[in-house]
């Protein structure tokens, strides 16, 4: 039985004082949840929304990580100081990373394997652009992010990870891909799990959705077999959405 999980990303939103009324307002409301609750924070406010959610369920977790201990790497940040704060998780490879800031699906490989290094678990997002799935070639482009993104990651790492499948047509514009549609594609990374790997390692890796998942529609995907969570943007930043989600 795969555990749910319900991540928030906040991306570029959200001071310190902000982040933790945010905790004030959801953590006795998810506090007897089934479900892995996860926020995904600005780098400013990581260590002390990690201070404050000690003694919760509430994971606090990087939005990305250079795949470096240390160098001159301007602006980066590295799986050394996220462990120096006590984070043990991030995102890696979310699309707004591939498209505004040169992530490749070899950077994205060299940040699996630095952050597994480094005991730092991850959530791998994947996803096609409109224009890809309008020409049918959507699991190609994500057959081919999975097999580079798991290169050289052996099978006893691979309970470190959980990926988000993210069609990117559907990230903060509205539109939702069908329940159908987001199962069908996370069936297909399921099933590419297996080739990778064995039987045991696909049903067990957790594989969520992302693209305006929100309280309207979290019932209906949760529901479908193959899709074990949200990574969700928007929704989550409000905290009474948020509680909804995780009590879906
Ligand atoms: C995301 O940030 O990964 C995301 C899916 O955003 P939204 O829920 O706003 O579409």
């Amino acid at each position: 039985m795969r555990k749910p999980v319900i991540a928030g990303n906040w991306k570029m939103h959200k001071t310190i004082s902000e982040g933790f009324k945010f905790i004030d307002d959801i953590k006795e409301n998810v506090k007897d949840t089934d479900v892995e609750v996860m926020l995904f924070v600005p780098y400013t406010m990581l260590k002390s929304m990690k201070d404050y959610t000690d003694g919760t369920n509430i994971i606090i977790g990087a939005q990305n990580m250079h795949f470096e201990e240390n160098g001159a790497y301007t602006g980066e940040i590295s799986p050394l100081m996220l462990k120096d704060i006590n984070v043990k998780n991030t995102l890696v490879g979310h699309s707004e990373r591939r498209e505004y800031f040169n992530e490749t699906d070899e950077t994205v490989n060299k940040k699996i394997l630095k952050a597994l290094e480094h005991d730092i678990d991850v959530i791998l997002c994947v996803g096609e652009k409109l224009e890809e799935r309008e020409n049918n070639i959507e699991k190609d482009v994500v057959k081919k992010q999975i097999i580079k993104a798991f290169e050289n990651v052996s099978a006893k790492m691979m309970n470190k990870i959980v990926i988000a499948y993210e069609p990117i047509w559907a990230i903060g514009t509205g539109k939702t891909a069908s329940s159908e549609d987001a199962n069908e594609m996370i069936s297909f990374i399921r099933s590419e799990i297996q080739n990778l790997y064995d039987d045991e390692i696909s049903e067990e890796i957790r594989i969520l959705y992302g693209g305006s998942v929100k309280p309207t529609n979290v019932e209906e995907l949760m529901n479908q077999d193959d899709i074990d969570g949200g990574l969700v943007g928007g929704a989550s930043l409000k905290a009474d959405q948020f509680i909804e989600l995780v009590n879906f």
